[in-house]
């Protein structure tokens, strides 16, 4: 198969249930960096809702005993209870590691978050699909379950997989695994085979300002990367389990697939039925397939403006201190750590912070005379 041709049609959810991509969510420039847990899963988004709105009430009437039993029982739940979180996105882990007290804050009160959807992301957001139009169409398929969801998700996957298998080019490959005990969803930009034969990942980062980010987003943008290679690899190595994604997504492999995923299904060549056929049609797949491991990790930066290239980083896996990292990250989900703001060196971030003017963290720090000029925002 040559890159020249458009070989498959990717699947997009039409009702509500796209919930994974990363492409743009870290490559806001530094005027706009406020960290925000991506969720479209119609659950989690209700459960973020209500805690919101419990809180609005709570402001206006006044906390009720029982109310403050509530919380208290809340706060000793983990994180994920808490929020009500059956996964976490790669690009969730990205925002903690900008600052987890200001993910925290995003999830508790997003309402102060800016709520303008910047024309900077959607910039980006229209070069990726311009580019992920190069090697694929788009087709909108409606979806009525969250297992319809997935199917849509494993549909891709298994037509990407083949075209792996032929040595071609993929864009918006979606991974998803288990790390550190939690189940972790990302999109990978895109994957293709190098001139010798290794198989890399790019990250296409797009810059509303003709510069390359600093050292403390290109942190982000390299776990990004590498948890995405720890994923990928742990699928096509047979390492992530079948039924992990039921148990953790809380899906039924009984549910029978509606009739737009079926009707795909059926172009693809796939005779399924329900989700768990599916599932173990594409479990089986990725078994089989001789796809590698991602060799090369890779990050381009362009100009959104004109589209001109800014810079690229080869980054270095290294699987130890990215283990470690992720240790640290999945301690505060599964209640083992309270949230942590920034660290002196990385004050500065407060001064762009949507949560400063409430941010406890900060006004703990607040007496400490180099923390004050170092987050002292601008008038
Ligand atoms: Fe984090 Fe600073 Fe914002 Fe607090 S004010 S949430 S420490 S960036």
């Amino acid at each position: 198969m040559t890159e020249n041709t458009k070989p498959e049609t990717v699947l997009h959810n039409s009702v509500g249930f796209d919930d994974i991509s990363d492409s743009e969510l870290l490559d806001i420039d530094l005027d706009l960096c406020t960290a925000s847990l991506t969720r479209s899963d119609s659950h989690v988004t209700c459960c973020s809702t209500a805690l919101s709105e419990d809180s609005k009430v709570s402001e206006m009437e006044g906390d009720s005993e029982d109310k403050f039993r509530k919380k208290r029982k809340q706060d000793k739940q983990s994180p994920l209870k808490r929020f009500n979180l059956r996964y976490l996105c790669v690009t969730d882990l990205c925002s903690q590691s900008w600052c987890e007290q200001q993910m925290v804050y995003g999830l508790e009160m997003p309402y102060l978050q800016q709520l303008e959807k910047a024309p900077e992301v959607e910039l980006g957001a229209s070069i990726h699909l311009a580019k992920e139009l190069e090697v694929h169409d788009i087709v909108s398929v409606s979806v009525k379950t969250r297992e319809d969801a997935w199917a849509v998700k494993l549909l891709n996957l298994l037509s990407m997989i083949t075209v792996l298998q032929q040595g071609g080019r993929v864009r918006e490959l979606p991974v998803f695994g288990v790390i550190e005990g939690i189940f972790l969803v990302g999109v990978i930009d895109e994957l293709h085979y190098s001139p010798k034969g290794e198989l890399e990942l790019c990250e296409l980062k797009t810059r509303s300002q003709p510069s390359v980010p600093g050292v403390a987003q290109k942190r982000s943008h390299h776990l990004q990367v590498s948890v995405y290679k720890l994923l990928f690899d742990s699928m096509v190595k047979g390492q992530l389990k079948q039924g992990s994604l039921p148990q953790y997504l809380c899906l039924k492999t009984e549910t029978a697939l509606g009739s737009q995923v079926l009707e795909h299904a059926r172009k693809l060549g796939l005779n399924v039925s329900s989700f768990g056929d599916l599932l173990e049609l594409a479990f089986l797949n990725l078994r089989f397939s001789d796809i590698p491991a991602i060799d090369s990790l890779k990050i381009e930066y362009c100009y959104q403006a004109n589209n001109s290239p800014l810079g690229e980083d080869i980054v270095h896996f290294d699987e130890q201190q990215v283990t470690r990292e992720l240790h640290f990250y999945s301690m505060y989900w599964i209640g083992e750590r309270e949230a942590q703001g920034v660290d002196i060196e990385d004050a500065w971030k407060c001064r762009y912070c949507d949560f400063a003017d409430v941010c406890e963290w900060r006004m703990r720090r607040a007496g400490n005379t180099i923390w004050k000029q170092r987050t002292k925002r601008a008038k």
